[in-house]
């Protein structure tokens, strides 16, 4: 049993978008969630670890100096958000949204610490993040900072690891790893998501499953078939598993209704996953990704708490 928790989490996760004049309902904080559940099963706290901020260092690993530079300005934020009018009260009273900065650099930090503490114990989980849409020059699709390609970078360059596999099956395409690592032969970007779903232009991975509507009858197949290619031609020292819940017929992103998987096949993808690189001992650290409304964090919940009883926690 690790000495202590794979978990990464900060309260300060939960952040009250109202207070910058966000309106948007269903971004919901899952860690939380997926903590009180836990606490419910045990009948005692979970604990976690708690996630530095990322440094602005590890940030320009992947991200422009000009790209970093203009998230001072709020009018980029709201585009990121894709926040329309209904959606965003410009107001004096709010605080402006370029104040985000440190609340999505805790929550990349997280994905660092994560993939640190999997190496050391195998298996952990970041509470959150997930952040693969954002490109090095620009944020989109609610992603602003890419955590996970700041943090494989970070850790090639330590010496940490080498070759890394990022199996991202959230909905959408993981088209921000895809273009980051396109050229780099120790990176292997494997994405199962719904090809009729954003972005309409797709990056290309090194393995693309692009499902249509009538494939997710299949979906679980189609899954480990994906994941046994994969291996068959990358051998990791590291995957980070991009575990979106956005596939899950209870999410309420109008967009995602392409893919509409009941909680058992979600449950089912997240187990095969974890065990499979379990099984060969091949270290997985966990980001929630996409996943909207109030019923999401049921499949996070299962997936970590799976995850805790493959880690002996
Ligand atoms: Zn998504």
């Amino acid at each position: 049993m690790p000495k202590e928790s794979v978990l990464v989490y900060s309260p300060r996760y939960n952040t009250d978008l109202s207070l910058f004049g966000v309106n948007k309902p269903f971004a919901l904080d899952r860690g939380q969630m997926v903590l009180d559940r836990l606490l419910e099963g045990r009948g005692q706290p979970v604990p976690y670890v708690e996630p530095d901020l990322i440094s602005l260092d590890d940030l320009r690993l992947v991200h422009t100096d000009k790209y970093l530079e203009s998230l001072k300005d709020s009018s980029v934020w709201q585009k990121i958000f894709e926040l329309r009018h209904k959606e965003f009260f410009a107001g004096e009273k709010n605080i402006p949204l370029s104040e985000l900065m440190d609340d999505i650099r805790l929550k990349c930090g997280g994905t660092l610490k994560a993939a640190e503490l999997a190496l050391k114990h195998g298996l952990a989980s970041n509470l959150g993040g997930g952040y693969h849409h954002a490109f090095p020059d620009r944020g989109r699709g609610f992603c602003v900072l890419n955590d996970i390609a700041v943090a494989i970078r970070s850790l090639q360059k330590r010496g940490l690891a080498k070759n890394i596999l990022i199996v991202d099956l959230d909905f959408h395409q993981g088209d921000g790893n895809a273009l980051i690592f396109k050229n780099d032969p120790t990176v292997f970007t494997l994405s199962v998501h719904s090809e009729e779903g954003w972005p309409e232009e797709k990056q290309q991975s090194s393995l693309d499953v692009g499902l249509y509507s009538h494939q997710v009858k299949d979906y679980q197949q189609h899954v480990e078939e994906a994941v046994s290619k994969a291996l068959d031609s990358f051998k990791p020292d590291l995957v980070i598993y991009v575990g979106g819940s956005d596939p899950y017929e209870l999410d309420v992103l109008e967009g995602t209704k392409f893919i509409q998987l009941s909680l058992a096949e979600m449950n089912k993808r997240d187990k095969f996953v974890i065990d499979t690189f379990a099984d060969k001992q091949i270290p997985l650290a966990m980001v929630f990704a996409g996943g909207y409304g109030p019923h999401v964090w049921e499949v996070h919940h299962f997936a970590v708490k799976h995850m805790l009883n493959r880690a002996g926690c």
